[in-house]
């Protein structure tokens, strides 16, 4: 019986070594953020709620890049899932439980449920008001200073905190913050940026260099899409700059006004959105456009036993 098993899984093993399928779909869709190191631990700054009071919607800056947290706007629990940042997950079914906490005004409230419902046009995230079953939830607040999120699914309850009104001025960051927690990066940080944007290291503002690593190239991906001046998850160009000279410089000078917006979504965020969650159909149905052929999806339904063989593997090497 012992060998029977063991034959069994050595065939499965080398049938999914012929697919070259990942393993774990979730390690291999969410970026690993262990590059942010302790940082993203931060205790709240008062520093940032300041500046965010001082802020107004003439300003150069997006509210976000003001925070003395990771890249600004970055920030974990301290006891996170196995206190592991790299662990951080994708929701299920792209279903985010959440509930809103704060002591928002009435303006805005509607521009958390105006970036919502932007999140239920053009993706196929579904953010749910959270019941009691609940476990892994966000609630939006504006207790603390800032603008910021954690990244991705951390396990419990998350916070996504929206200093009011500074961090619901414009829909563009509401959208923006949700986005992380939905798991994704900065864009100015890719592992490719240096081949689109100058880094001017000499205008950034002493201790902030940190908020321009780049997110490690192996362990990241931009599923297919190009690296986006337009994208909501982009810094502007003056981004912790110490003396208001640009920070981020375009190797291309006409994307320059494109870079920092807070409209809303690109339509590359939409498109990596629902790569990363499995819907492409959803950008074509948007866009027009036909869906990418060679998803994660199209490669799991290729075959039903790979499905078996992925169930067993991610059982044997993922239980704890
Ligand atoms: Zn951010």
């Amino acid at each position: 019986m012992v060998l029977l098993c063991f034959s069994v899984l050595m065939f499965l093993c080398v049938l999914r070594r012929i697919q070259a399928l990942p393993l774990d779909y979730d390690a291999d869709s969410m970026p690993d953020l262990s590059y942010l190191g302790d940082r993203v631990y931060r205790n709240p700054s008062l520093e940032t709620g300041k500046l965010l009071e001082e802020w107004n919607a003439t300003s150069e800056l997006n509210p976000e890049e003001l925070g003395e947290y990771a890249e600004g706007d970055i920030v974990f629990p301290k006891k996170g899932r196995n206190g592991l940042v790299s662990q951080t997950a994708r929701w299920p079914k792209g279903v985010i439980p959440y509930e809103i906490n704060g002591n928002f005004d009435s303006d805005s409230l509607n521009m958390i449920n105006r970036a919502i419902n932007i999140y239920h046009k053009y993706t196929c995230i579904k953010f749910r008001k959270r019941t009691a079953s609940d476990t892994d939830y966000l609630t939006i607040v504006n207790t603390h200073t800032g603008c910021w999120s954690s990244v991705g699914r951390i396990g419990g309850k998350q916070e996504v905190n929206l200093q009011s009104p500074s961090c619901t001025t414009k829909v563009g960051t509401p959208v923006h913050e949700l986005m992380h927690a939905v798991g994704f990066l900065h864009e100015q940080n890719r592992a490719e940026r240096d081949d689109f944007v100058s880094i001017a290291w000499q205008n950034i503002r002493q201790g902030h260099e940190n908020n321009f690593d780049k997110a490690d190239e192996d362990k990241t991906t931009g599923y297919g899409v190009p690296y986006d001046y337009r994208s909501v998850m982009h810094y502007s160009s003056t981004a912790f700059s110490v003396n208001g000279r640009k920070t981020i410089i375009p190797k291309d000078a006409s994307k320059l006004e494109k870079m920092g917006q807070r409209d809303g979504f690109s339509k590359g965020d939409l498109t990596k959105i629902n790569q990363m969650y499995k819907c492409p159909e959803k950008t074509a149905e948007i866009t027009g456009s036909k869906p990418t052929p060679d998803t994660t999806e199209n490669k799991e339904n290729s075959n039903p036993l790979i499905g078996v063989a992925q169930g067993i593997l991610g059982w044997l090497f993922h239980r704890k």
